[in-house]
């Protein structure tokens, strides 16, 4: 038979699996048998949701079988099993979620790790199996179908897909586990004992019996002389008796035994879970490799009833900041699961918690529109995002390290939260944004930098940009630093937009370092030396904004340097900033923005004062300067100089001059 060959992102995928050096090679089990019971969760959905009768909910298993002889694991279910076209479309192709980026030749401990982190994030699954297994059989029959098929692959070389023989519905997935090896001893996955274990350790909740045929033996009474038991005449025959051939017997027998509690984990007292029950539970269901950061977990009784358990993830998955995310919680209704992703049930900006919520005021039959509109949907929405935020709260305050640990990871989305539907969300989110405080060196929250304001500070400062660092030398924040008030630092493109958007905290507004006016109480002498300096320079200051005419809006003294001579601000509305990230929007040329620009002039500054004398000796002279000083302003600003050529050409003039 033809061999089918896997897609190309599989079959590299595959390879990894297949030599792989992972040192949980036994999630495979927990994996093939979370497949088995979504599965039968998907014929058990159907059969109420479509009133199909002649099943039962106490039909349904899941079945181990080992053959150390054949060395053979088989796992089969009796649940939704797949047809041909869906075992082509399921078991041909993976990581159909993402792009899988993979170097062979890469240094080994960092292709070591980062094939680990491959197999967590894409939750392989099925595939995983190939860690353990020379040759996998996939026999399936679908529900409602006739012909059940066979899938085989002995690994990356691809795989062969027949009809076959099947009576019931379901699947049945046959391992041939590898030949022991100096890295693992694959014997173990045939012996009862660590299956037991995996089941207990991994799989334990999974609401379905997984069965396996055990065996045991029992003692069995002596046929010839049953009247003569040792309890009976008084003494310990078993142990002391051998000489009158009441040596006890003992014979083997089968039994089916179920390896798993059954107990969703979620229906159990919070008391009784540890913390790695919590953990590999979530690792299971979420296809994490890493634990939680927090979990949280409710039982609520009340006008609406539900159980949640939540996660919030120790680190962004790898698609988290792109459209291909998809926010939500599993859904269930009274233990059965109703939907995979309800995404009314998270707002956005808490749409990194992971987890399910199971209530019995579920209907089992509820769409997604209609759960739109439910109202007891409603309600447990509205407690969800209480309880995750008063969390959110409770770390912040009482496991700072913790909390950083999560804003590393989630902040941005809290930030575009701040920004997202015209703030509506703001409130909401306030008090658990934090930013760097260019006086604590430290990530800070709004409140904390209220409580510190001096008195006669009335604005909360703040200044985006690239880096920390280029941002702390920024010329707009020299008057503010100096006066000893903090200001808040943004690095990410999101921070203008959010921050303008906060407007206020506390009653304090936000105000950028760039704005045009700083809102810096000045006392009456400030006041008369300032207005003496721009009489004083008036002249000059028109004469440089004429030289840049059509560059810059205006030309001003300033009020917010102390070193620099220059620096470039914007007027009311758009700031530079948010130019500079409008404008790297993919657009066309006639698309771009510019904000209204103010050339502000440092007053004190020795520049200043030569250029007066430079306008004194020969005015047209000025507009040469301007534009260096204006091309100064740009580059401080991190925006292009806009003739680079003519900026080099006058630097060079005036080295000539110098001499
Ligand atoms: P995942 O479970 O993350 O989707 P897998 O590679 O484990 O990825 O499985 C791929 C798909 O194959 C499943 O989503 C399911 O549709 C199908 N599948 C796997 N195992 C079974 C099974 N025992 N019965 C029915 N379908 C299965």
């Amino acid at each position: 038979m033809a061999k089918k060959q896997f897609k190309a992102e599989s079959k590299r995928l595959l390879d990894l699996m297949i030599n792989s050096i992972y040192t949980h090679k036994e999630i495979f089990l927990r994996e093939l048998i979370s497949n088995a019971s979504d599965a039968i969760d998907k014929l058990y959905y159907k059969s109420l949701t479509e009133k199909i009768s002649g099943i039962s909910r106490d039909d349904f298993y899941i079945r181990l079988e080992a053959d150390k002889d054949a060395r053979t694991l088989v796992i089969s279910d009796n649940g939704i099993g797949m047809t041909r076209e869906e075992m082509e479309a399921n078991l041909g192709t993976i990581a159909k979620s993402g792009s899988l980026v993979f170097k062979k030749d890469e240094a080994s401990e960092e292709a070591a790790a980062k094939e680990i982190d491959i197999i967590g994030q894409f939750g392989v699954g099925f595939y995983s199996a190939f860690m353990v297994s020379s040759d996998i059989k996939v026999l399936s029959k679908a529900f409602g179908e006739d012909i059940a098929y066979e899938w085989e692959s002995k690994g990356a070389d691809g795989y062969t897909m027949k009809e076959a023989e099947k009576d019931s519905v379901g699947t049945e997935i046959t391992l041939t586990i590898k030949e022991n090896a100096s890295e693992e001893n694959y014997d173990d996955y045939l012996s009862e004992w660590t299956l037991k274990r995996l089941i207990k350790r991994y799989s334990d909740y999974i609401r379905y019996p997984i069965k396996m045929q055990v065996e045991k033996s029992r003692r069995i009474e002596d046929e010839a002389d049953p009247a003569t038991g040792a309890q009976d005449d008084g003494y310990n025959g078993a142990q002391d008796d051998g000489a009158e051939g009441k040596e006890p017997k003992f014979e083997k027998y089968i039994e089916d035994e179920t390896l798993n509690s059954m107990v969703p984990i979620w229906k159990r007292a919070k008391k009784d879970i540890t913390d790695e029950e919590y953990a590999d539970f979530y690792k299971d269901k979420f296809a994490d490799f890493e634990d939680p950061l927090k979990v949280i977990h409710s039982n609520v009784e009340g006008v609406v009833s539900y159980d949640a358990l939540l996660f919030i993830p120790a680190r962004a998955p790898f698609n988290y900041y792109t459209k291909d995310y998809e926010k939500g919680l599993q859904l269930y209704s009274s233990g059965v699961m109703i939907m995979e992703k309800a995404d009314s049930l998270l707002p956005d900006y808490f749409g990194f918690v992971k987890g399910l919520v199971d209530s019995q005021d579920l209907s089992l039959n509820i769409s997604r529109e209609m759960l739109q509109h439910d109202r007891q949907l409603k309600a447990i929405e509205q407690r969800i995002e209480k309880k995750i935020k008063s969390e959110l709260e409770n770390m912040l305050s009482n496991d700072r390290e913790g909390y950083e640990k999560f804003w590393a990871a989630f902040g941005l989305q809290l930030k575009f939260g701040l920004y997202d539907n015209y703030g509506q969300a703001k409130d909401a989110i306030k008090d658990i944004v934090l930013f760097y405080s260019s006086s604590e060196k430290k990530l800070v929250t709004f409140r904390e930098y209220v409580s510190r304001m001096p008195e006669d500070q009335k604005y909360i400062y703040f200044a985006t940009g690239e880096s920390i660092d280029k941002i702390d030398k920024m010329p707009q924040t020299e008057l503010l630093k100096d006066k000893g008030y903090e200001i808040l630092y943004g690095t990410d493109q999101v921070d203008e937009f959010a921050l303008k958007m906060m407007i206020s905290f506390d009653e304090k507004e936000f105000r950028s370092v760039s704005d045009s006016d700083l809102g810096i109480e000045e006392s009456e002498e400030e006041k008369k030396k300032a207005e003496e300096q721009a009489e004083s320079y008036k002249d000059l200051l028109e004469a440089i904004k004429a030289g840049l005419e059509g560059k810059v809006n205006d030309v001003k003294l300033s009020k917010r340097l102390k070193s620099h001579p220059v620096v470039l601000v914007a007027g009311d509305g758009m700031s530079l900033e948010m130019e500079k990230i409008l404008n790297q929007i993919p657009s066309g040329e006639e698309q771009k923005v510019k904000a209204e620009r103010i050339l502000e002039i440092n007053a004190d500054h020795a520049v200043l004062k030569a250029l007066e004398k430079i306008y004194e000796n020969d005015k047209d002279s000025v507009k040469e300067y301007a534009g260096l000083l204006y091309d100064q302003a740009l580059l401080m600003e991190g925006l292009p100089v806009e003739d680079p050529v003519a900026f080099s050409n006058s630097i060079c003039s005036l080295i000539e001059k110098a001499v």
